[in-house]
Protein backbone atom coordinates (compact mmCIF):
# COMPACT_ATOMS: atom_id res chain seq x y z
CA UNK A 1 0.00 0.00 0.00
CA UNK A 2 0.95 3.30 -0.99
CA UNK A 3 1.86 5.71 1.78
CA UNK A 4 2.60 9.45 1.69
CA UNK A 5 4.09 11.36 4.68
CA UNK A 6 1.65 13.74 6.60
CA UNK A 7 4.59 16.67 6.62
CA UNK A 8 6.34 16.66 3.38
CA UNK A 9 4.19 15.12 1.02
CA UNK A 10 6.73 12.08 -0.14
CA UNK A 11 5.38 8.95 -1.04
CA UNK A 12 6.53 5.38 -0.27
CA UNK A 13 7.41 5.05 -3.70
CA UNK A 14 10.18 7.11 -3.59
CA UNK A 15 11.33 7.87 0.57
CA UNK A 16 11.57 4.92 3.15
CA UNK A 17 9.18 5.67 5.75
CA UNK A 18 9.19 4.70 9.53
CA UNK A 19 5.57 4.24 10.53
CA UNK A 20 3.22 6.66 8.71
CA UNK A 21 6.31 9.34 7.73
CA UNK A 22 8.89 9.11 5.52
CA UNK A 23 12.70 8.68 7.45
CA UNK A 24 13.34 12.58 7.43
CA UNK A 25 10.30 13.62 8.72
CA UNK A 26 10.18 10.70 11.52
CA UNK A 27 9.06 11.94 14.88
CA UNK A 28 12.27 11.74 16.93
CA UNK A 29 11.92 12.42 21.03
CA UNK A 30 15.36 15.04 21.70
CA UNK A 31 15.04 17.04 24.49
CA UNK A 32 17.55 19.60 24.76
CA UNK A 33 18.12 22.77 26.96
CA UNK A 34 17.92 25.76 24.70
CA UNK A 35 21.12 27.07 26.52
CA UNK A 36 24.21 25.46 27.84
CA UNK A 37 26.92 27.03 30.39
CA UNK A 38 30.07 26.66 30.24
CA UNK A 39 32.40 28.33 32.78
CA UNK A 40 35.73 30.46 31.23
CA UNK A 41 38.54 31.46 32.95
CA UNK A 42 39.60 35.08 32.18
CA UNK A 43 42.97 34.21 32.78
CA UNK A 44 44.40 31.84 31.04
CA UNK A 45 41.16 31.81 28.72
CA UNK A 46 41.06 27.49 29.63
CA UNK A 47 37.23 26.39 29.61
CA UNK A 48 35.74 24.14 32.11
CA UNK A 49 34.47 21.14 30.64
CA UNK A 50 33.16 17.39 31.13
CA UNK A 51 36.96 16.48 31.69
CA UNK A 52 37.98 19.63 34.10
CA UNK A 53 39.77 22.58 32.72
CA UNK A 54 40.97 22.49 28.93
CA UNK A 55 42.05 24.67 26.00
CA UNK A 56 39.03 25.91 23.71
CA UNK A 57 40.85 23.64 21.05
CA UNK A 58 40.60 20.31 23.48
CA UNK A 59 37.42 20.82 24.44
CA UNK A 60 34.67 18.54 23.81
CA UNK A 61 31.34 19.83 22.87
CA UNK A 62 29.91 16.52 21.86
CA UNK A 63 30.83 15.48 24.93
CA UNK A 64 28.99 18.64 27.04
CA UNK A 65 25.44 18.43 24.81
CA UNK A 66 25.46 14.51 24.67
CA UNK A 67 25.17 15.08 28.61
CA UNK A 68 22.61 17.78 28.64
CA UNK A 69 20.00 16.33 26.13
CA UNK A 70 18.22 12.99 26.46
CA UNK A 71 16.51 11.22 23.63
CA UNK A 72 17.39 8.31 21.51
CA UNK A 73 20.39 9.22 19.61
CA UNK A 74 23.47 7.20 18.02
CA UNK A 75 26.01 10.12 18.13
CA UNK A 76 25.98 14.21 18.69
CA UNK A 77 28.25 17.08 16.92
CA UNK A 78 27.88 20.54 18.25
CA UNK A 79 28.72 23.61 16.42
CA UNK A 80 29.37 26.32 19.06
CA UNK A 81 29.63 28.86 17.09
CA UNK A 82 26.06 28.39 15.33
CA UNK A 83 24.96 26.79 18.34
CA UNK A 84 23.55 23.69 16.23
CA UNK A 85 23.50 20.17 17.80
CA UNK A 86 23.49 17.53 14.90
CA UNK A 87 21.73 14.17 16.23
CA UNK A 88 22.21 10.96 14.36
CA UNK A 89 19.17 8.94 15.14
CA UNK A 90 17.82 5.33 14.33
CA UNK A 91 14.91 5.66 11.35
CA UNK A 92 14.02 2.63 10.35
CA UNK A 93 16.71 0.80 8.83
CA UNK A 94 19.20 3.51 8.33
CA UNK A 95 20.20 7.06 10.05
CA UNK A 96 18.44 10.24 9.97
CA UNK A 97 19.58 13.60 11.50
CA UNK A 98 17.80 15.85 13.34
CA UNK A 99 18.76 19.25 14.35
CA UNK A 100 18.60 21.56 17.99
CA UNK A 101 19.42 24.91 18.66
CA UNK A 102 21.58 24.88 21.86
CA UNK A 103 23.08 28.21 22.74
CA UNK A 104 26.37 28.38 23.91
CA UNK A 105 26.67 30.77 26.89
CA UNK A 106 30.18 31.36 28.53
CA UNK A 107 30.41 32.32 32.09
CA UNK A 108 33.81 34.14 32.73
CA UNK A 109 35.52 33.82 35.98
CA UNK A 110 38.82 32.46 37.54
CA UNK A 111 39.61 28.92 37.21
CA UNK A 112 41.26 27.17 40.28
CA UNK A 113 44.47 27.02 38.80
CA UNK A 114 44.94 30.61 38.40
CA UNK A 115 43.89 31.72 41.65
CA UNK A 116 46.51 29.73 42.92
CA UNK A 117 49.04 30.55 40.83
CA UNK A 118 48.86 34.57 41.40
CA UNK A 119 48.32 33.79 45.56
CA UNK A 120 52.06 32.01 45.28
CA UNK A 121 50.71 28.82 46.49
CA UNK A 122 52.90 25.73 45.28
CA UNK A 123 52.59 22.00 46.36
CA UNK A 124 56.55 20.63 46.21
CA UNK A 125 59.32 20.45 43.77
CA UNK A 126 61.10 18.45 41.41
CA UNK A 127 64.87 18.36 41.61
CA UNK A 128 66.08 17.64 38.52
CA UNK A 129 70.15 16.43 39.72
CA UNK A 130 72.70 14.65 37.54
CA UNK A 131 74.48 15.82 33.76
CA UNK A 132 73.63 19.31 33.01
CA UNK A 133 72.67 18.81 29.32
CA UNK A 134 70.05 15.76 30.61
CA UNK A 135 68.59 18.22 33.38
CA UNK A 136 68.20 21.04 30.83
CA UNK A 137 66.23 18.55 28.37
CA UNK A 138 64.06 17.08 30.92
CA UNK A 139 63.26 20.20 32.81
CA UNK A 140 62.48 21.62 29.43
CA UNK A 141 59.80 18.59 29.00
CA UNK A 142 58.46 18.09 32.18
CA UNK A 143 57.35 22.08 32.21
CA UNK A 144 55.59 22.10 29.33
CA UNK A 145 53.65 18.67 30.57
CA UNK A 146 53.18 20.78 33.97
CA UNK A 147 51.53 23.98 31.79
CA UNK A 148 49.38 21.28 30.10
CA UNK A 149 47.46 20.04 32.80
CA UNK A 150 48.10 22.84 36.01
CA UNK A 151 51.04 25.03 36.38
CA UNK A 152 54.43 26.28 37.23
CA UNK A 153 54.75 28.59 40.41
CA UNK A 154 58.64 29.30 39.19
CA UNK A 155 61.91 27.52 38.14
CA UNK A 156 64.84 28.01 39.90
CA UNK A 157 68.53 27.14 38.58
CA UNK A 158 71.33 26.29 40.62
CA UNK A 159 74.48 25.47 40.46
CA UNK A 160 73.30 21.56 41.78
CA UNK A 161 70.58 21.23 39.16
CA UNK A 162 66.87 22.48 38.77
CA UNK A 163 64.34 22.66 40.88
CA UNK A 164 60.60 23.02 39.67
CA UNK A 165 57.95 24.27 41.44
CA UNK A 166 55.05 22.37 40.89
CA UNK A 167 51.17 23.43 41.72
CA UNK A 168 50.15 20.10 42.04
CA UNK A 169 51.88 16.91 43.29
CA UNK A 170 49.33 14.56 41.29
CA UNK A 171 50.14 16.17 37.71
CA UNK A 172 54.05 16.43 39.00
CA UNK A 173 54.47 12.64 39.45
CA UNK A 174 52.47 12.10 36.48
CA UNK A 175 54.93 13.82 34.15
CA UNK A 176 57.81 11.95 35.85
CA UNK A 177 55.94 8.47 35.21
CA UNK A 178 55.27 10.01 31.24
CA UNK A 179 58.93 10.12 31.03
CA UNK A 180 59.95 6.82 32.86
CA UNK A 181 61.54 8.97 35.51
CA UNK A 182 62.21 7.19 38.80
CA UNK A 183 62.05 9.62 42.17
CA UNK A 184 62.81 9.80 45.29
CA UNK A 185 60.39 11.35 47.54
CA UNK A 186 59.86 13.29 50.68
CA UNK A 187 57.37 15.05 52.85
CA UNK A 188 57.81 18.11 54.70
CA UNK A 189 54.89 19.69 57.03
CA UNK A 190 54.95 23.44 55.87
CA UNK A 191 51.83 24.76 57.95
CA UNK A 192 48.50 24.97 58.52
CA UNK A 193 45.46 25.83 56.56
CA UNK A 194 42.37 26.14 57.42
CA UNK A 195 42.96 23.53 60.24
CA UNK A 196 44.49 20.65 57.53
CA UNK A 197 47.74 20.45 57.64
CA UNK A 198 49.66 21.30 54.40
CA UNK A 199 52.81 19.44 52.88
CA UNK A 200 55.28 20.40 50.44
CA UNK A 201 56.51 17.39 48.26
CA UNK A 202 59.78 16.95 46.86
CA UNK A 203 60.51 14.26 44.42
CA UNK A 204 64.59 13.68 43.74
CA UNK A 205 65.18 12.90 40.08
CA UNK A 206 68.59 11.72 39.53
CA UNK A 207 69.21 11.44 35.87
CA UNK A 208 72.30 9.24 35.09
CA UNK A 209 73.19 6.57 32.23
CA UNK A 210 69.90 5.19 31.63
CA UNK A 211 67.83 8.78 31.23
CA UNK A 212 67.93 9.62 27.63
ZN1 LIG B 1 8.34 13.42 5.12
ZN1 LIG C 1 42.89 30.06 34.57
Amino acid sequence: MKRICPRCGKSSHDAEFVGEFCASCYPVEIKCPSMVEVAKCSRCERLLGPRGWVKEGQFDFDLLIKRNCKGKFIEVKFDPVGGLAVFWVKAGSGETKVERKVELRVQKGICSDCTRRTGGYFEGNIQLRGEERKVQKFAMKIANELEKKSFIAKIEELKEGIDIYFGNRVAAIDALNEFGLSYYRTEKLAGERNGRRLYRTTLLVRLGKKEE
